[in-house]
């Protein structure tokens, strides 16, 4: 799974992937496209019940599960249309599973902004157009193609057609296509198309170094603009966190309680994409390390399995499963199970978020 940072040119993102990835692979200018190709880098999702759990089970080695950012060269007005980077940007964002939005709201008049003026919802919304705009194109050519396929009596193209037509109806009222339901057998229907606005969305507000908590009036413009779409808004100072993120131990930990902070606000942006791809942690915990294990939402326990390895899956048996709570009450697995607690669940057991599991398998 893997998720891709947009935003107008000279909002930040390249300054919060450097710090998001500790690279400084993408370039951070101050001029619009100095992005040019996707950035990609592998991002940790901090998980503070992980070392809840190695308070009881001391492991060698710690991991956390992980996900995949892109840095999009910047997107401009009329990108649907081959403005500015406009077809390559789409082409990129076609391919993530879900959007990172960074919007700009810090004041500089040292870091120009394309449209003149700092309007996060103006921002977010020259955005969506493109994205709407594009889908638009999308959906007039793939119905289209089904038409042609659907004379011939093809049933799913049939499907396919009414479908777009759906989503046709849905943009046409200037809405994106995340805010559609679909059942699930039209959402396979066009599940190959890429739609972008079909895409979940995590808005990032870069506020100023002095405006941590996001008081200014611009965030709560950015909140109460997206508040029905269901999107999470995680505020961030990209500048500082940048300056943070070059900052070795214990440095950035003195930095940080000088600055009143509990740890660095990537973390919350970490944490609200791995929400936003939909996913959820489950654990493995025994001497040599403690691990959490990325599943979607509702997957059960043998497709959980399968995370780990994809013989777990096909040769699953059952699953052995705790929670942090027995944990915390029982203080040791030997306990949990002395005291009846831990679970024997079979394959259609599913998984809860925060589970902690064995799994007993035939190879
Ligand atoms: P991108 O075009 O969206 O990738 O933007 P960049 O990350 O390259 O940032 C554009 C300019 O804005 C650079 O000069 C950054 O130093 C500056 N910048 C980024 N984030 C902040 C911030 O939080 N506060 C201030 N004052 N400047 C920032």
């Amino acid at each position: 799974m893997e998720a891709g940072i947009v935003g107008l040119p000279n909002v930040g993102k390249s300054t919060l992937f450097n710090a998001l990835t500790c690279s400084k692979a993408a370039q951070s200018e101050n001029y619009p496209f100095c992005t040019i190709e996707p950035n990609e880098g592998i991002v940790a999702v901090p998980d503070e019940r992980l070392e809840r759990i190695t308070k009881y089970i001391v492991p060698k080695k710690i991991i956390p599960t992980s996900l995949k950012l892109v840095d999009i060269a910047g997107i401009v007005k009329g990108a649907s249309e081959g403005e500015g980077l406009g077809n390559k940007f789409l082409s990129h964002i076609r391919q993530v599973d879900a959007i990172v939005q960074v919007v700009r709201c810090f004041d500089d008049p040292d870091v120009i902004h394309v449209s003149g003026q700092v309007d996060p919802v103006t921002d977010i919304e020259i955005i969506e157009t493109e994205l709407m705009l594009a889908d638009i194109q999308t959906l007039e050519n793939a119905f289209s193609k089904a038409e042609r396929t659907a004379r011939s009596g093809d049933k799913e193209a049939k499907l396919r057609m009414s479908v777009i037509e759906k989503c046709n109806a849905h943009l046409a009222q200037d809405l994106p296509l995340r805010t559609l339901t679909l059942t699930e057998p039209e959402l396979a229907s066009i599940s190959s198309f890429g739609l972008m606005t079909a895409k979940p969305i995590l808005y990032v507000a870069n506020v100023s170094e002095t405006d941590l908590e996001g008081k200014d009036p611009l965030v709560a413009k950015v909140r109460e603009h997206v508040a029905n779409s269901g999107a999470e808004v995680v505020c961030v100072c990209a500048k500082l966190e940048s300056e943070l993120a070059e900052l070795d131990e214990p440095d950035r930990s003195e930095m940080l309680a000088e600055l009143g902070l509990d740890e660095p606000a990537l973390n919350q942006i970490a944490r609200g994409t791995y929400r936003t791809l939909g996913l959820e942690s489950y654990f493995t915990a025994g001497e040599k390390e403690v691990r959490a294990w990325p599943i979607p939402a509702g997957a059960t326990a043998p497709q959980a399995a399968g995370v780990i390895h994809s013989d777990f899956e096909r040769g699953f048996i059952r699953a052995e499963v705790y929670t942090l709570e027995d944990l915390e009450t029982y203080k040791s697995e030997k306990d949990i199970r002395q005291a009846g607690k831990l679970r024997v669940e079979g394959k259609s057991y599913v998984m809860k978020d925060g589970d902690i599991c064995h799994f007993l398998f035939n190879v």
